[in-house]
């Protein structure tokens, strides 16, 4: 039984079918929590303990089957970022906890484990690590490039959710469509493209635009337990570095040319300039922009049309200020509101651009290597999704499982006399 049932119409007017999933009962978002720590428990167990990509790929079916059909992509943690932005900056909106669980889990288990949630349990990558067919390697100056647009779209995603204006990260999630089997045409298409564009370019929206993915590469990056190749014992083959669709794989410093302390120094004094240089920029280019991003709130844009009907600018009433006008409401209230929040842009939309030029200016640093040396083939942390595809092609993996098997088929008393036959050798 509804509690507030729709007014029946007499007119014959019918309801339009609502996209998103209805309301979930108090009980079943307990249901989901459990499901989320648990699918984040064995990703961890299968990508850091079993080290096994089979185990990896079955989860990423359930994910799909799971949170993607079954949950019509909602829950999620990449939109739940807006909910915990709009909830710290408005103190009218309740968080629901479940809300607050997906958001923060994924992050708890990235600090701890590294992209785990990535490596099967999110419903946007599960389905994209579900078509990757042919996975070509992108020049490194264009995936360098493309890195820093996560930063940048949660820190607009951020701003919109923070001023009440828009979800942008649900408006153009490109799956839930697909997963919801309804949707505007434009986002339809928009997730097909992704999912095409997928089989040649390995996770393009989780590598190039997901917000929440920017996130967790933070939390990943100080993670102690993340994916390893035997460092120890690379061969420098590069098979693991063929084998990862995602541009992952760093390859040894000790390969590239060092460069001297002098040129150090001075690449560090262009870079560090050009990036103190860029967080002001930035800075000041988001405060240019606040005054047509804060145009896409539905009360500006309300107040700038009731202002332009009130000037004579505007002849004909939109349906939104007849309701307005309805409501006799004094227009001063609705001024003195669209002042507050285009203020509330002005302050946002500085900080976003200082971000953009501060993730700019580090990205940029960080080519001048101030990584640490490398001796061997290594995952990135931050860049790592967790697929589990290197184990299966590095040698060394290989030859370590065989050693496993071995020990544990022969018996300790078969061993030859003085050698030590361990479970974990
Ligand atoms: S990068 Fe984003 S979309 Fe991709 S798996 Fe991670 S959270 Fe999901
Ligand atoms: S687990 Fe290996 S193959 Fe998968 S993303 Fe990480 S480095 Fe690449």
């Amino acid at each position: 039984m509804e509690r507030f049932p729709p007014p029946d119409f007499e007119s014959g007017y019918t309801f339009p079918p609502t996209t998103a999933p209805p309301p979930r009962a108090d009980l079943m978002q307990y249901v989901d929590v459990a499901v989320l720590l648990a699918a984040l428990a064995l990703a961890a167990y299968f990508v850091l303990k079993l080290r096994s990509r089979k185990h990896v790929f079955w989860l990423t079916v359930f994910s799909v089957a799971y949170f993607g059909f079954y949950r019509k992509g909602c829950i999620c943690s990449v939109g739940s970022t807006q909910d915990v932005a709009l909830a710290l900056f408005n103190s009218h909106y309740t968080l629901p906890w479940s809300v607050l669980a997906f958001f923060l889990l994924p992050l708890v288990f990235a600090l701890f484990f590294g992209r785990v949630f990535c490596a099967a349990v999110c419903p946007l990558g599960a389905i994209q690590e579900l078509v990757v067919v042919k996975p070509r390697t992108l020049p490194p100056w264009l995936e360098h490039g493309l890195s820093v647009i996560p930063f940048i779209y949660l820190g607009a995603g951020i701003l919109f959710a923070a001023t009440g204006s828009a979800f942008l990260f649900c408006q153009y999630d490109p799956f839930v469509s697909l997963y919801r089997r309804s949707g505007a045409f434009a986002m339809v298409a928009l997730g097909g493209v992704f999912l095409l564009l997928g089989t040649m370019i390995g996770r393009p929206y989780c590598r190039f635009l997901c917000p929440y993915g920017a996130l967790l590469s933070l939390c990943s990056r100080v993670s102690r337990h993340n994916v390893t190749l035997l460092p120890d014992d690379c061969v420098h083959c590069q098979l693991c570095d063929v084998a990862c669709p995602y541009g992952a794989i760093r390859e040894p410093t000790g390969l590239l040319p060092t460069p001297t302390p002098q040129q150090l120094w001075q690449r560090r004094l262009v870079f560090g300039g050009l990036a103190v240089l860029l967080v002001l920029g930035g800075g000041w280019l988001g405060r240019q922009l606040a005054v047509p991003f804060s145009k896409l709130n539905p009360t500006v844009a309300l107040a700038e049309q009731v202002a332009a009907e009130a000037t004579g600018k505007a002849w004909q009433m939109t349906d939104a200020s007849k309701v307005f006008h309805d409501s006799g409401k004094p227009a001063e209230e609705l001024y003195a509101q669209a002042l507050r929040i285009r203020q509330r842009f002005t302050v946002g939309g500085m900080l976003w651009g200082a971000l953009a030029g501060l993730v700019l200016g580090v990205k940029l640093l960080s080519l001048v290597q101030f990584d640490r040396r490398r001796c061997s083939f290594e995952p990135d942390p931050g860049q790592c999704v967790a697929c589990a595809r290197c184990y299966t092609h590095c040698p060394n993996e290989q030859a370590r499982i065989k050693r496993e098997q071995r020990a544990k088929t022969i018996p300790l008393s078969a061993a030859p006399a003085g050698a030590s036959v361990t479970k974990n050798a």
